[in-house]
């Protein structure tokens, strides 16, 4: 298990990223990318970063950074993306026991539809499907994969060129990944699959400990989209939320979160909208007084 405490300092602060926890374990080929924590390590990561540490909120990074109040040294917070029911369901309660504060940036389009990322139903019809031949010109990805280690290596390619192009419809692009693999019905795994319902997600934000903010509301590249598309991403996201929770939204975390999904268009149009920070899921620390809109994190995987 990786020791996470080694991103801790006096001088500067750490916002974790986790995705997911669950308490299966999966040799297959879904979560190959640990995106969901098993929980033993879940439990052992946040017990080590308290012992090491100490835990604040978003709010406290953002108060300290308008000059309201100092940081802990070795300060960090946990943040969650997508709005997976696992949040709720397994790592709320560790974190609250733990009296850990953590933000949930959570993707309104999945939680309304209790619906899955187009990366998720790729993963999906590599693991149900034999040897695998793609035919797949557009992401400069094609070949054919038999073992697991095979379809994974084939995965991360197909995974890396889709996310760098911008032209690429990534749900259209799945749908025709399972079209050449004869692939026809999702039968979800719920605790890889299933999202948040929104009273989950009230329930979460009512807690002082726990606060919940925008990951979009299909979870496209917002840099990738155009003003109008980019507007209406943002808009739909924060109403649907703030419907939800009755109260405004003021964090927001960037879906896919590497340098080419953010811009200084996309921080603007946050920053209309009330928004006070967004990290990104650039690797890295953070020292106070950073861009709150610019702060790195490092992924839990
Ligand atoms: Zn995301």
């Amino acid at each position: 298990m990786r020791d996470f405490s080694q991103f801790l300092s006096a001088r500067s602060f750490a916002v974790f990223l986790f995705h997911g926890v669950v308490r299966g374990s999966r040799p297959g080929i879904r979560n190959y990318t640990r995106k969901h924590l098993h929980y033993d390590e879940f439990v052992a990561t946040i017990r080590g970063l308290c012992a090491a540490g100490e835990p604040v909120s978003m709010d406290e990074i953002v108060a300290a950074s308008a000059g309201k109040g100092n940081l802990p040294r070795r300060a960090f917070a946990v943040t969650f993306d997508d709005g997976f029911r696992n949040n709720y369901t397994v790592a709320a309660p560790v974190l609250a026991d733990l009296a850990v504060p953590a933000t949930f940036y959570v993707t309104t389009g999945f939680i309304e539809a209790n619906s899955v990322s187009w990366t998720d139903l790729i993963e999906y019809a590599f693991e149900v499907s034999g040897p695998i031949e793609l035919s797949l010109p557009f992401t400069g990805a094609c070949g054919t994969a038999a073992t697991r280690e095979e379809k994974i290596r084939l995965l991360d390619e197909i995974r890396r060129d889709a996310k760098a192009n911008r032209d690429l419809d990534p749900c259209a692009f799945a749908g025709e990944i399972w079209r050449q693999l004869g692939v026809t019905r999702f039968e979800p795994d719920p605790e890889l699959d299933d999202k948040m319902s929104w009273e989950q997600v009230r329930t979460l934000h009512q807690n002082p400990l726990f606060a919940v903010g925008g990951h979009g509301h299909t979870h496209r590249v917002l840099a990738y989209l155009d003003d109008r598309d980019l507007q209406g991403e943002i808009t739909e996201s924060l109403s649907k939320l703030r419907q939800c929770l009755g109260g405004t939204v003021v964090h927001y975390s960037y879906p896919e979160g590497q340098p080419e999904c953010y811009s200084e268009r996309v921080i603007d149009a946050l920053r209309g909208r009330g928004i006070v920070c967004s990290p990104s899921a650039v690797h890295g620390v953070n020292r106070v007084g950073d861009d709150l809109f610019r702060l790195k994190r490092i992924a839990v995987v």
